[in-house]
């Protein structure tokens, strides 16, 4: 398929993930506390996902990407998850991620990484600073991983975009967040999130988070407005390999956060 490009992911063992990204959130997080652990029933409260745990073949894909959305949205840029499943090569794949301007997707395993942190200390919001632990450690060597966290106590800033796509054409970062609407939310927020250590050259968004809640509030995760109080508990897994669909050929880097 003409529109997909894909490579292999560098898969170091899980225990090695995990003492990277204990080391890396310390140094931002106040109490920090990453292990190997078996992945909890996913389809309980809060998730409330359709399958119980990560598993199978773990595969990243970016699709699309924020260049057909600014300066002005490509209203043809719609996708079917069934072929996009098809184009990462698990037809009926269970997906899950960040939708919208771009989609990911994570097919799932057993064990899982358990990362929890505590009170903010530093600058770089949650999957910030676990994608910039891999990136020190692992260098060239891209790592990409997907999950969930659930955000337990404190508040995040999120945006959500308008209703209608914006009239006058998006040319910086300060337009794009003119027109986006932000928020702070409550905890609990639930958060389906997707980060890649270093781009292997396929323009990617190298993060991205969204959240949903049961209290009706949800968004594209920036990060927790409230640092001395903020609980993350995380479930996270490497993926295998990386897809990347329809890429855009004209790409800039405004509106990527
Ligand atoms: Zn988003």
């Amino acid at each position: 398929m003409a529109d997909t490009e894909s490579c292999a992911l560098h898969l170091p063992a899980l225990e090695d993930i995990a003492a990277v990204l204990e080391g890396g959130l310390k140094k931002n997080y106040a109490e920090v506390q990453v292990k190997v652990v078996d992945c909890p029933d996913l389809t309980q409260e809060p998730f409330g996902f359709p399958v119980k745990g990560l598993c199978g073949k773990p595969r990243i894909a970016d699709v699309g990407g924020v260049p057909y959305l600014v300066p002005t949205a490509q209203l043809d840029k719609i996708y079917n998850m069934n072929s996009v499943a098809k184009k990462i090569e698990l037809p009926g794949a269970y997906i899950l991620g960040a939708g919208a301007s771009s989609s990911k997707s994570v097919g799932m395993n057993a064990e899982v990484i358990e990362v929890k942190a505590q009170k903010r200390t530093g600058k770089d919001n949650f999957v910030t600073c676990m994608r910039k632990s891999l990136k020190e450690h692992y260098g060239d060597k891209a790592v990409g991983m997907g999950g969930t966290f659930v955000i337990q106590e404190g508040k995040a800033k999120l945006h959500v975009m308008p209703r209608e796509f914006s009239a006058c054409p998006l040319n910086t970062d300060e337009d794009v967040d003119h027109w986006l609407n932000f928020y702070e939310m409550r905890a609990p927020l639930i958060c389906q999130s997707v980060f890649v250590s270093q781009d292997p050259g396929f323009d990617l968004r190298v993060e991205h988070t969204h959240c949903f809640s049961h209290h009706g509030e949800g968004g594209h995760y920036h990060t927790d407005t409230t640092p001395d109080t903020v609980q993350y508990v995380g479930y996270f897994h490497p993926a295998e390999y990386l897809y990347r669909i329809d890429r855009p050929p004209a790409t800039h880097m405004i509106g990527r956060d």
